[in-house]
Protein backbone atom coordinates (compact mmCIF):
# COMPACT_ATOMS: atom_id res chain seq x y z
CA UNK A 1 0.00 0.00 0.00
CA UNK A 2 1.42 3.30 -1.00
CA UNK A 3 1.37 6.01 1.78
CA UNK A 4 1.44 9.78 0.97
CA UNK A 5 -0.06 11.52 3.68
CA UNK A 6 2.25 14.64 3.41
CA UNK A 7 1.74 17.97 1.84
CA UNK A 8 3.99 20.02 -0.02
CA UNK A 9 4.33 23.36 1.15
CA UNK A 10 6.92 26.20 1.08
CA UNK A 11 9.06 23.78 -0.77
CA UNK A 12 9.24 20.86 1.93
CA UNK A 13 6.86 17.90 2.34
CA UNK A 14 5.01 18.60 5.13
CA UNK A 15 3.05 16.49 7.97
CA UNK A 16 -0.75 17.30 7.81
CA UNK A 17 -2.04 19.74 10.79
CA UNK A 18 -4.56 17.63 11.93
CA UNK A 19 -4.13 13.17 10.80
CA UNK A 20 -7.27 12.49 8.24
CA UNK A 21 -6.19 9.66 6.37
CA UNK A 22 -8.33 9.15 3.18
CA UNK A 23 -7.90 5.75 1.31
CA UNK A 24 -7.66 5.75 -2.60
CA UNK A 25 -9.35 3.43 -4.12
CA UNK A 26 -8.41 1.34 -7.29
CA UNK A 27 -11.07 1.05 -9.31
CA UNK A 28 -10.61 -1.96 -11.14
CA UNK A 29 -10.41 -3.92 -8.00
CA UNK A 30 -12.70 -1.90 -5.50
CA UNK A 31 -9.75 -2.20 -3.09
CA UNK A 32 -7.65 0.54 -1.06
CA UNK A 33 -4.23 1.03 -3.23
CA UNK A 34 -2.83 4.53 -1.53
CA UNK A 35 -3.27 6.39 1.57
CA UNK A 36 -3.05 9.85 1.50
CA UNK A 37 -4.05 12.49 4.02
CA UNK A 38 -6.97 15.35 3.84
CA UNK A 39 -6.04 18.78 4.76
CA UNK A 40 -7.98 21.21 7.02
CA UNK A 41 -8.08 25.37 7.57
CA UNK A 42 -4.76 25.10 8.86
CA UNK A 43 -2.82 23.14 6.24
CA UNK A 44 -4.99 25.45 3.14
CA UNK A 45 -3.43 28.35 5.06
CA UNK A 46 0.16 27.49 5.47
CA UNK A 47 -0.12 26.72 1.85
CA UNK A 48 -1.36 29.83 1.06
CA UNK A 49 1.18 31.58 3.47
CA UNK A 50 3.82 30.32 1.54
CA UNK A 51 2.53 31.07 -1.77
CA UNK A 52 1.75 34.77 -0.82
CA UNK A 53 5.33 35.06 0.51
CA UNK A 54 6.64 33.74 -2.39
CA UNK A 55 5.06 35.50 -4.45
CA UNK A 56 6.86 39.11 -4.99
CA UNK A 57 9.99 37.57 -5.59
CA UNK A 58 8.56 34.89 -8.13
CA UNK A 59 6.79 37.77 -9.63
CA UNK A 60 9.41 39.83 -10.04
CA UNK A 61 11.61 37.31 -11.48
CA UNK A 62 12.95 37.45 -15.71
CA UNK A 63 10.58 35.54 -17.94
CA UNK A 64 13.51 33.48 -19.39
CA UNK A 65 14.23 32.01 -15.87
CA UNK A 66 10.51 30.92 -15.17
CA UNK A 67 10.53 29.58 -18.83
CA UNK A 68 13.93 27.79 -18.16
CA UNK A 69 12.54 26.16 -14.74
CA UNK A 70 9.17 24.88 -16.47
CA UNK A 71 11.52 23.48 -19.25
CA UNK A 72 13.78 21.71 -16.34
CA UNK A 73 10.21 20.57 -15.14
CA UNK A 74 9.56 18.64 -18.53
CA UNK A 75 13.08 17.19 -17.93
CA UNK A 76 12.18 15.49 -14.73
CA UNK A 77 9.16 14.31 -16.08
CA UNK A 78 10.44 12.93 -19.09
CA UNK A 79 13.09 10.82 -17.13
CA UNK A 80 10.12 9.67 -15.00
CA UNK A 81 6.84 9.39 -17.51
CA UNK A 82 6.78 5.59 -17.11
CA UNK A 83 5.62 6.31 -13.18
CA UNK A 84 3.47 9.02 -14.17
CA UNK A 85 1.61 6.95 -16.76
CA UNK A 86 1.42 3.72 -13.83
CA UNK A 87 0.43 6.22 -10.98
CA UNK A 88 -2.65 7.38 -13.39
CA UNK A 89 -4.09 4.41 -14.40
CA UNK A 90 -3.50 2.84 -10.55
CA UNK A 91 -5.71 6.31 -9.28
CA UNK A 92 -8.44 6.43 -12.00
CA UNK A 93 -8.35 3.24 -14.22
CA UNK A 94 -6.87 4.37 -17.49
CA UNK A 95 -6.21 0.98 -18.95
CA UNK A 96 -2.16 1.14 -18.91
CA UNK A 97 -1.38 1.47 -22.56
CA UNK A 98 -4.03 4.48 -22.95
CA UNK A 99 -2.31 5.85 -19.43
CA UNK A 100 1.55 6.17 -21.84
CA UNK A 101 -0.38 6.79 -24.96
CA UNK A 102 -2.84 9.50 -24.20
CA UNK A 103 -3.13 10.31 -20.22
CA UNK A 104 0.80 11.04 -19.30
CA UNK A 105 1.95 12.64 -22.88
CA UNK A 106 -0.46 15.58 -21.66
CA UNK A 107 2.03 17.60 -19.97
CA UNK A 108 4.80 17.75 -22.80
CA UNK A 109 2.45 18.42 -25.34
CA UNK A 110 0.45 21.30 -23.88
CA UNK A 111 3.53 22.54 -21.68
CA UNK A 112 5.44 23.05 -25.24
CA UNK A 113 2.24 24.87 -26.81
CA UNK A 114 2.85 26.98 -23.80
CA UNK A 115 6.43 27.57 -24.12
CA UNK A 116 5.69 28.73 -27.93
CA UNK A 117 3.13 31.40 -27.02
CA UNK A 118 4.92 32.65 -23.75
CA UNK A 119 7.86 33.95 -26.29
CA UNK A 120 4.56 35.79 -27.96
CA UNK A 121 3.54 37.54 -24.73
CA UNK A 122 4.51 41.46 -24.74
CA UNK A 123 4.50 42.40 -21.16
CA UNK A 124 4.53 46.24 -21.55
CA UNK A 125 2.81 47.01 -24.55
CA UNK A 126 1.52 49.84 -27.06
CA UNK A 127 -2.37 50.21 -26.68
CA UNK A 128 -1.96 51.34 -30.21
CA UNK A 129 -0.84 54.33 -33.07
CA UNK A 130 -3.40 56.90 -31.69
CA UNK A 131 -2.21 56.76 -28.10
CA UNK A 132 1.57 57.02 -27.78
CA UNK A 133 1.77 57.43 -24.33
CA UNK A 134 -0.29 54.96 -23.01
CA UNK A 135 0.94 51.29 -22.63
CA UNK A 136 -0.59 48.17 -21.27
CA UNK A 137 1.27 46.08 -18.58
CA UNK A 138 0.15 42.76 -17.98
CA UNK A 139 0.58 41.46 -14.08
CA UNK A 140 0.45 38.10 -13.01
CA UNK A 141 -2.57 38.29 -10.54
CA UNK A 142 -1.30 36.81 -7.65
CA UNK A 143 -1.67 33.91 -5.40
CA UNK A 144 -3.71 31.64 -7.45
CA UNK A 145 -5.52 28.05 -6.08
CA UNK A 146 -5.89 25.27 -8.85
CA UNK A 147 -8.79 22.53 -7.97
CA UNK A 148 -8.07 19.91 -10.85
CA UNK A 149 -10.76 16.88 -11.12
CA UNK A 150 -9.91 12.79 -11.83
CA UNK A 151 -10.47 12.05 -15.41
CA UNK A 152 -7.56 13.35 -17.29
CA UNK A 153 -5.54 14.42 -13.67
CA UNK A 154 -2.19 15.19 -15.23
CA UNK A 155 -4.00 17.42 -18.22
CA UNK A 156 -5.78 19.10 -15.79
CA UNK A 157 -2.97 19.95 -13.67
CA UNK A 158 -0.51 20.70 -16.92
CA UNK A 159 -3.28 23.28 -18.81
CA UNK A 160 -3.08 25.29 -15.02
CA UNK A 161 0.24 25.09 -13.52
CA UNK A 162 2.00 25.62 -16.47
CA UNK A 163 0.65 28.44 -17.48
CA UNK A 164 0.24 30.00 -14.02
CA UNK A 165 4.08 29.45 -13.02
CA UNK A 166 4.90 30.99 -16.42
CA UNK A 167 3.06 33.86 -16.02
CA UNK A 168 4.74 34.71 -12.54
CA UNK A 169 1.68 33.32 -9.99
CA UNK A 170 2.51 31.03 -6.92
CA UNK A 171 0.55 28.27 -6.20
CA UNK A 172 -1.57 25.82 -4.39
CA UNK A 173 -2.88 23.01 -6.20
CA UNK A 174 -5.37 20.66 -4.87
CA UNK A 175 -5.99 17.50 -6.83
CA UNK A 176 -8.74 15.59 -7.01
CA UNK A 177 -9.23 13.20 -3.69
CA UNK A 178 -9.87 10.25 -5.82
CA UNK A 179 -6.83 10.54 -8.23
CA UNK A 180 -3.73 12.36 -5.87
CA UNK A 181 -1.15 9.93 -6.75
CA UNK A 182 -0.33 11.91 -9.97
CA UNK A 183 -0.06 15.43 -8.88
CA UNK A 184 2.29 14.17 -5.74
CA UNK A 185 4.85 12.70 -7.90
CA UNK A 186 4.58 16.02 -10.28
CA UNK A 187 5.36 17.81 -7.21
CA UNK A 188 8.32 15.63 -6.96
CA UNK A 189 9.73 16.66 -10.29
CA UNK A 190 8.44 20.71 -9.71
CA UNK A 191 11.16 19.86 -6.11
CA UNK A 192 13.68 18.68 -8.36
CA UNK A 193 13.72 20.46 -11.50
CA UNK A 194 14.59 23.47 -8.46
CA UNK A 195 11.16 26.20 -8.67
CA UNK A 196 12.07 27.99 -5.67
CA UNK A 197 9.98 27.02 -2.20
CA UNK A 198 7.08 28.68 -1.82
CA UNK A 199 6.27 28.91 -5.54
CA UNK A 200 4.20 25.55 -6.03
CA UNK A 201 2.87 24.03 -3.02
CA UNK A 202 -0.09 21.24 -3.21
CA UNK A 203 -2.33 20.00 -0.02
CA UNK A 204 -5.00 16.89 -0.58
CA UNK A 205 -7.91 17.29 0.66
CA UNK A 206 -11.43 17.39 -0.51
CA UNK A 207 -14.31 19.77 -1.78
CA UNK A 208 -15.91 20.93 1.62
CA UNK A 209 -12.59 21.30 3.22
CA UNK A 210 -9.35 22.42 1.34
CA UNK A 211 -11.59 23.33 -1.58
CA UNK A 212 -13.98 25.46 -0.21
CA UNK A 213 -11.16 26.95 2.40
CA UNK A 214 -9.63 28.02 -0.88
CA UNK A 215 -12.17 29.52 -2.80
CA UNK A 216 -13.31 31.70 -0.07
CA UNK A 217 -9.06 32.75 1.50
CA UNK A 218 -8.97 36.02 0.77
CA UNK A 219 -5.04 35.95 -0.09
CA UNK A 220 -6.13 34.06 -2.73
CA UNK A 221 -6.56 35.80 -6.10
CA UNK A 222 -7.68 33.50 -8.16
CA UNK A 223 -9.16 30.22 -8.30
CA UNK A 224 -9.29 27.85 -12.00
CA UNK A 225 -11.25 24.98 -10.99
CA UNK A 226 -11.86 21.60 -13.50
CA UNK A 227 -14.95 19.43 -12.58
CA UNK A 228 -18.56 19.29 -12.54
CA UNK A 229 -20.97 22.02 -12.64
CA UNK A 230 -21.73 22.00 -9.40
CA UNK A 231 -18.73 22.48 -7.54
CA UNK A 232 -18.00 25.15 -10.38
CA UNK A 233 -21.33 27.25 -8.43
CA UNK A 234 -20.33 26.66 -4.90
CA UNK A 235 -16.44 27.84 -5.73
CA UNK A 236 -18.35 30.87 -7.39
CA UNK A 237 -20.59 31.67 -4.72
CA UNK A 238 -17.87 31.01 -2.20
CA UNK A 239 -15.24 33.39 -4.24
CA UNK A 240 -17.88 36.05 -4.41
CA UNK A 241 -16.83 37.34 -1.20
CA UNK A 242 -13.43 38.12 -1.83
CA UNK A 243 -14.21 39.12 -5.37
CA UNK A 244 -11.36 36.91 -7.00
CA UNK A 245 -11.47 35.91 -10.60
CA UNK A 246 -12.74 32.28 -11.09
CA UNK A 247 -12.25 30.54 -14.16
CA UNK A 248 -14.30 27.32 -14.45
CA UNK A 249 -13.95 24.22 -17.10
CA UNK A 250 -17.13 22.23 -16.61
CA UNK A 251 -19.21 19.53 -17.86
CA UNK A 252 -20.25 18.96 -21.17
CA UNK A 253 -23.23 17.40 -24.00
CA UNK A 254 -21.37 17.53 -26.94
CA UNK A 255 -23.25 16.96 -30.06
CA UNK A 256 -21.32 15.06 -33.03
CA UNK A 257 -23.36 16.15 -36.37
CA UNK A 258 -23.26 13.31 -38.99
CA UNK A 259 -24.44 14.09 -42.10
CA UNK A 260 -25.45 11.44 -45.11
CA UNK A 261 -22.23 12.85 -46.88
CA UNK A 262 -19.89 11.88 -43.90
CA UNK A 263 -16.53 9.98 -44.57
CA UNK A 264 -17.29 5.96 -43.86
CA UNK A 265 -15.21 5.99 -40.51
CA UNK A 266 -17.62 8.62 -39.03
CA UNK A 267 -19.71 6.73 -37.12
CA UNK A 268 -17.23 4.30 -35.69
CA UNK A 269 -15.02 7.32 -34.43
CA UNK A 270 -18.05 8.83 -32.87
CA UNK A 271 -18.79 5.72 -31.12
CA UNK A 272 -14.86 5.15 -29.90
CA UNK A 273 -14.22 9.27 -29.08
CA UNK A 274 -17.80 8.86 -26.80
CA UNK A 275 -16.66 5.54 -25.18
CA UNK A 276 -12.56 6.81 -24.85
CA UNK A 277 -11.82 6.75 -21.01
CA UNK A 278 -14.45 5.00 -20.45
CA UNK A 279 -16.63 8.10 -21.46
CA UNK A 280 -15.09 9.91 -18.72
CA UNK A 281 -14.16 13.27 -20.63
CA UNK A 282 -16.33 16.74 -20.48
CA UNK A 283 -15.69 17.48 -24.32
CA UNK A 284 -16.47 13.64 -24.74
CA UNK A 285 -19.38 13.57 -28.55
CA UNK A 286 -21.83 11.59 -26.38
CA UNK A 287 -25.10 13.09 -28.62
CA UNK A 288 -24.53 11.27 -31.83
CA UNK A 289 -27.20 13.44 -34.25
CA UNK A 290 -27.68 11.34 -37.51
CA UNK A 291 -29.32 12.78 -40.96
CA UNK A 292 -32.57 10.76 -41.76
CA UNK A 293 -31.06 8.99 -44.64
CA UNK A 294 -28.39 7.69 -42.66
CA UNK A 295 -29.60 6.75 -39.47
CA UNK A 296 -30.43 3.23 -39.79
CA UNK A 297 -27.04 2.53 -41.07
CA UNK A 298 -25.66 4.57 -38.93
CA UNK A 299 -27.45 2.81 -35.57
CA UNK A 300 -26.20 -0.19 -37.19
CA UNK A 301 -22.72 0.43 -37.28
CA UNK A 302 -22.46 1.91 -33.46
CA UNK A 303 -24.12 -1.05 -32.25
CA UNK A 304 -21.32 -3.06 -33.82
CA UNK A 305 -18.31 -0.90 -32.35
CA UNK A 306 -20.08 -0.89 -28.75
CA UNK A 307 -20.28 -4.38 -28.37
CA UNK A 308 -17.02 -4.75 -29.49
CA UNK A 309 -15.49 -2.48 -27.13
CA UNK A 310 -13.85 -4.88 -25.08
CA UNK A 311 -13.71 -3.90 -20.81
CA UNK A 312 -10.64 -4.64 -18.59
CA UNK A 313 -8.55 -3.85 -15.89
CA UNK A 314 -6.50 -0.93 -16.14
CA UNK A 315 -3.26 -3.19 -15.18
CA UNK A 316 -3.93 -5.11 -18.20
CA UNK A 317 -2.20 -4.54 -21.66
CA UNK A 318 -4.25 -3.85 -25.09
CA UNK A 319 -6.77 -1.41 -26.21
CA UNK A 320 -9.76 -2.01 -23.83
CA UNK A 321 -11.52 0.84 -21.72
CA UNK A 322 -11.03 0.22 -18.39
CA UNK A 323 -13.31 0.97 -15.06
CA UNK A 324 -15.12 4.42 -14.23
CA UNK A 325 -13.75 6.20 -11.00
CA UNK A 326 -15.56 5.26 -8.19
CA UNK A 327 -19.00 3.55 -6.63
CA UNK A 328 -20.78 7.01 -6.84
CA UNK A 329 -20.39 7.25 -10.44
CA UNK A 330 -21.08 3.94 -10.92
CA UNK A 331 -24.36 4.12 -9.58
CA UNK A 332 -24.65 7.54 -11.47
CA UNK A 333 -24.34 6.25 -14.70
CA UNK A 334 -26.66 2.70 -13.46
CA UNK A 335 -29.36 5.46 -12.68
CA UNK A 336 -29.12 7.44 -15.98
CA UNK A 337 -28.73 3.72 -17.92
CA UNK A 338 -32.62 2.62 -16.31
CA UNK A 339 -33.87 6.01 -16.86
CA UNK A 340 -33.24 5.55 -20.50
CA UNK A 341 -34.92 2.59 -20.52
CA UNK A 342 -37.81 4.12 -18.97
CA UNK A 343 -37.98 6.94 -21.14
CA UNK A 344 -38.28 4.78 -24.02
CA UNK A 345 -34.80 5.02 -25.78
CA UNK A 346 -34.25 2.08 -27.73
CA UNK A 347 -31.13 -0.04 -26.02
CA UNK A 348 -29.22 -1.22 -28.81
CA UNK A 349 -26.02 -2.26 -27.02
CA UNK A 350 -25.18 -3.01 -23.14
CA UNK A 351 -27.32 -2.00 -20.43
CA UNK A 352 -27.31 -1.98 -16.82
CA UNK A 353 -25.01 -3.79 -14.39
CA UNK A 354 -21.51 -5.44 -15.11
CA UNK A 355 -20.22 -6.79 -18.36
CA UNK A 356 -20.48 -10.14 -18.50
CA UNK A 357 -17.04 -12.74 -16.35
CA UNK A 358 -16.26 -9.76 -14.23
CA UNK A 359 -17.54 -9.57 -10.89
CA UNK A 360 -15.68 -6.75 -9.60
CA UNK A 361 -14.40 -3.41 -9.78
CA UNK A 362 -16.35 -0.32 -11.68
CA UNK A 363 -16.72 -1.48 -14.81
CA UNK A 364 -19.66 -0.34 -17.05
CA UNK A 365 -20.89 -2.07 -20.15
CA UNK A 366 -20.32 0.19 -23.40
CA UNK A 367 -24.07 1.41 -23.85
CA UNK A 368 -25.95 2.66 -26.87
CA UNK A 369 -29.21 3.76 -27.15
CA UNK A 370 -30.96 4.78 -30.46
CA UNK A 371 -34.11 6.57 -31.17
CA UNK A 372 -33.45 9.13 -28.17
CA UNK A 373 -35.28 12.41 -28.59
CA UNK A 374 -34.95 16.12 -27.12
CA UNK A 375 -35.71 16.29 -23.56
CA UNK A 376 -34.64 13.10 -22.35
CA UNK A 377 -32.76 12.53 -19.26
CA UNK A 378 -29.97 10.69 -21.23
CA UNK A 379 -29.97 13.47 -24.09
CA UNK A 380 -30.05 16.42 -20.80
CA UNK A 381 -27.89 15.36 -18.54
CA UNK A 382 -24.19 14.66 -18.61
CA UNK A 383 -23.68 10.77 -17.95
CA UNK A 384 -20.20 10.89 -17.43
CA UNK A 385 -19.83 7.09 -18.58
CA UNK A 386 -19.59 4.82 -22.21
CA UNK A 387 -22.63 5.61 -22.84
CA UNK A 388 -24.22 7.20 -25.94
CA UNK A 389 -27.43 8.26 -27.28
CA UNK A 390 -28.35 8.31 -31.16
CA UNK A 391 -30.88 10.96 -32.70
CA UNK A 392 -32.22 11.50 -35.79
CA UNK A 393 -32.64 14.85 -37.62
CA UNK A 394 -34.05 16.23 -40.85
CA UNK A 395 -32.14 18.96 -42.30
CA UNK A 396 -29.60 21.16 -41.04
CA UNK A 397 -31.81 23.58 -39.02
CA UNK A 398 -32.86 20.91 -37.11
CA UNK A 399 -29.60 19.77 -36.61
CA UNK A 400 -28.31 23.03 -35.08
CA UNK A 401 -31.63 23.22 -33.46
CA UNK A 402 -30.97 20.22 -31.30
CA UNK A 403 -27.32 20.54 -30.82
CA UNK A 404 -27.89 24.05 -29.59
CA UNK A 405 -30.80 23.34 -27.19
CA UNK A 406 -28.40 21.99 -24.23
CA UNK A 407 -27.43 24.23 -20.94
CA UNK A 408 -23.74 22.56 -21.71
CA UNK A 409 -21.40 24.47 -24.57
CA UNK A 410 -18.16 22.96 -24.68
CA UNK A 411 -17.84 21.20 -28.12
CA UNK A 412 -19.47 20.01 -30.59
CA UNK A 413 -18.65 18.41 -33.76
CA UNK A 414 -19.83 18.26 -37.50
CA UNK A 415 -19.20 15.27 -39.92
CA UNK A 416 -19.66 15.77 -43.70
CA UNK A 417 -17.76 16.29 -47.08
CA UNK A 418 -19.10 19.49 -47.24
CA UNK A 419 -16.76 22.13 -46.94
CA UNK A 420 -19.31 24.91 -47.10
CA UNK A 421 -21.61 23.35 -44.69
CA UNK A 422 -18.83 22.11 -42.08
CA UNK A 423 -17.96 26.07 -41.64
CA UNK A 424 -21.88 27.26 -41.83
CA UNK A 425 -22.06 24.79 -38.86
CA UNK A 426 -18.83 25.52 -37.65
CA UNK A 427 -20.25 29.02 -36.86
CA UNK A 428 -24.16 28.13 -35.89
CA UNK A 429 -22.90 25.68 -33.24
CA UNK A 430 -23.04 27.41 -29.82
CA UNK A 431 -19.89 25.89 -27.97
CA UNK A 432 -16.55 27.02 -27.01
CA UNK A 433 -15.08 24.40 -29.73
CA UNK A 434 -16.25 22.85 -33.08
CA UNK A 435 -14.27 19.69 -34.07
CA UNK A 436 -15.19 18.33 -37.60
CA UNK A 437 -14.09 15.69 -39.59
CA UNK A 438 -11.89 13.95 -36.99
CA UNK A 439 -9.95 16.65 -36.32
CA UNK A 440 -8.22 17.44 -33.38
CA UNK A 441 -7.51 21.44 -32.44
CA UNK A 442 -3.96 22.28 -32.83
CA UNK A 443 -1.05 22.74 -30.12
CA UNK A 444 -2.17 26.16 -28.21
CA UNK A 445 -5.50 26.22 -29.39
CA UNK A 446 -7.73 27.36 -26.52
CA UNK A 447 -9.67 25.14 -24.57
CA UNK A 448 -13.03 26.13 -22.67
CA UNK A 449 -16.39 26.65 -23.45
CA UNK A 450 -19.48 28.28 -22.91
CA UNK A 451 -23.21 28.30 -20.92
CA UNK A 452 -23.25 25.75 -18.01
CA UNK A 453 -19.68 24.44 -19.49
CA UNK A 454 -17.89 27.59 -17.66
CA UNK A 455 -15.95 29.95 -19.37
CA UNK A 456 -12.18 29.02 -18.96
CA UNK A 457 -9.71 29.21 -21.72
CA UNK A 458 -6.55 26.88 -21.77
CA UNK A 459 -3.82 26.35 -23.61
CA UNK A 460 -1.95 28.37 -25.92
CA UNK A 461 -1.48 32.18 -25.37
CA UNK A 462 -4.98 31.98 -24.08
CA UNK A 463 -4.39 29.79 -21.13
CA UNK A 464 -1.40 31.88 -20.27
CA UNK A 465 -3.44 35.54 -20.41
CA UNK A 466 -6.41 33.48 -17.83
CA UNK A 467 -3.40 33.79 -15.19
CA UNK A 468 -2.38 37.79 -15.98
CA UNK A 469 -4.00 41.33 -14.89
CA UNK A 470 -3.88 43.77 -17.76
CA UNK A 471 -2.80 47.17 -16.14
CA UNK A 472 -3.73 50.64 -18.45
CA UNK A 473 -0.85 53.32 -18.09
CA UNK A 474 -0.90 56.66 -19.37
CA UNK A 475 2.03 59.89 -19.40
CA UNK A 476 4.53 56.49 -20.34
CA UNK A 477 7.60 58.11 -21.51
CA UNK A 478 8.57 56.60 -24.63
CA UNK A 479 11.96 57.81 -24.95
CA UNK A 480 12.59 56.55 -21.63
CA UNK A 481 12.49 52.69 -22.76
P1 LIG B 1 -16.33 17.37 -8.58
O1 LIG B 1 -16.59 18.60 -9.33
O2 LIG B 1 -17.10 17.15 -7.33
O3 LIG B 1 -14.76 17.28 -8.21
C1 LIG B 1 -13.74 17.91 -8.97
C2 LIG B 1 -12.80 18.65 -8.02
O4 LIG B 1 -13.50 19.67 -7.32
C3 LIG B 1 -12.18 17.77 -6.94
O5 LIG B 1 -10.87 18.21 -6.70
C4 LIG B 1 -13.06 18.06 -5.74
O6 LIG B 1 -12.43 17.81 -4.50
C5 LIG B 1 -13.35 19.53 -5.92
N1 LIG B 1 -14.57 20.03 -5.30
C6 LIG B 1 -15.76 19.39 -5.18
N2 LIG B 1 -16.66 20.18 -4.57
C7 LIG B 1 -16.03 21.36 -4.31
C8 LIG B 1 -16.42 22.57 -3.69
N3 LIG B 1 -17.65 22.73 -3.21
N4 LIG B 1 -15.52 23.57 -3.57
C9 LIG B 1 -14.26 23.41 -4.06
N5 LIG B 1 -13.83 22.28 -4.65
C10 LIG B 1 -14.70 21.26 -4.79
O7 LIG B 1 -16.52 16.20 -9.56
P2 LIG B 1 -16.76 14.68 -9.17
O8 LIG B 1 -17.71 14.49 -8.02
O9 LIG B 1 -15.43 14.10 -8.99
O10 LIG B 1 -17.52 14.20 -10.47
C11 LIG B 1 -18.91 14.45 -10.58
C12 LIG B 1 -19.30 14.90 -11.94
O11 LIG B 1 -18.46 16.00 -12.33
C13 LIG B 1 -19.08 13.91 -13.06
O12 LIG B 1 -20.14 13.04 -13.18
C14 LIG B 1 -18.97 14.81 -14.25
O13 LIG B 1 -20.23 15.12 -14.74
C15 LIG B 1 -18.33 16.04 -13.73
N6 LIG B 1 -16.91 16.14 -14.02
C16 LIG B 1 -16.53 16.93 -15.04
C17 LIG B 1 -15.19 17.06 -15.35
C18 LIG B 1 -14.74 17.93 -16.46
O14 LIG B 1 -13.65 17.73 -16.98
N7 LIG B 1 -15.47 18.94 -16.85
C19 LIG B 1 -14.25 16.37 -14.61
C20 LIG B 1 -14.65 15.57 -13.55
C21 LIG B 1 -16.00 15.48 -13.27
Amino acid sequence: MIEKRDFYINGTWTAPATARDYNVINPSTEEPCAVISLGDQADTDAAVAAAHDAFASWAATAPAERAKLVKAILTQYEARVEEMAEAISLEMGAPIDMARGSQAPCLPWHLEGFLEAFDEVEWVRPLGPHAPNDRIAMEPIGVVGLITPWNWPMNQVTLKVIPALLAGCTIVLKPSEEAPLSSLLFAEFVHDAGVPAGVFNLVNGDGAGVGSQLSAHEDVAMISFTGSTRAGKAISKAAAETLKRVTLELGGKGANVIFADADEKAVKRGVIHCMNNTGQSCNAPTRMLVEESYYDEAVEIATQVAAATKVGPASESGRHIGPVVNKSQWDKIQGLIETGINEGARLVAGGTGLPEGVNRGYFVRPTVFADVTPGMTIEKEEIFGPVLSIMKFKDEAEAIKIANDTQYGLTNYVQSQDGARRNRMALALKSGMVEMNGQSRAQGSPFGGVKMSGRAREGGIWGIEEFLEAKAISGWDPSAG
